[in-house]
């Protein structure tokens, strides 16, 4: 941890130093032709990188095998982990990067869409509305 917060300062300071022309940089960048394109692919890419590790080797849902990754997420196979960070909420592309960055942390799996909601169903992770938040029986 020491580690992390030391690299952390320089690199608040290298940005500090830098920063007039970092932003400047990035403002050029980000108005040539393709640009948000290209991000967006870039963390497609991702994404795919973290669905198919946590799928075994496959972009799939690891119970059914469903493959649109329009509809695959990263699912937590026993709720939140606890090195898990709390104090921001990890969702989208942050927790992809997070993934990458903790070099793919156990207690993850790739499922689709419909089998989350199944899952959730069967181990009353469920809570709405209807239950005022609570979890059903
Ligand atoms: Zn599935």
């Amino acid at each position: 941890m020491i580690d992390r917060e030391r690299k952390n300062a320089t690199n608040r300071a290298f940005y500090w130093r830098h920063h007039e022309k970092s932003l400047a940089r990035v403002a050029t960048q980000r108005t040539k032709p393709g640009y948000r394109e290209h991000a967006r692919e870039l963390l497609l890419a991702k994404k795919g990188e973290v669905l198919t590790h946590y799928g075994n080797g496959k972009c799939a849902c690891v119970v059914c095998g469903y493959e649109n990754v329009k509809a695959l997420s990263v699912d937590h196979i026993n709720g939140k982990t606890a090195n898990e960070p709390t104090d921001k909420k990890l969702n989208g592309i942050g927790m992809y990067l997070w993934l990458i960055r903790e070099i793919f942390p156990q207690g993850y799996q790739t499922l689709c869409m419909n089998c989350q909601f199944i899952k959730r169903e069967d181990k009353r992770e469920f809570a709405n509305q209807y239950t005022g938040g609570k979890k059903r029986e």
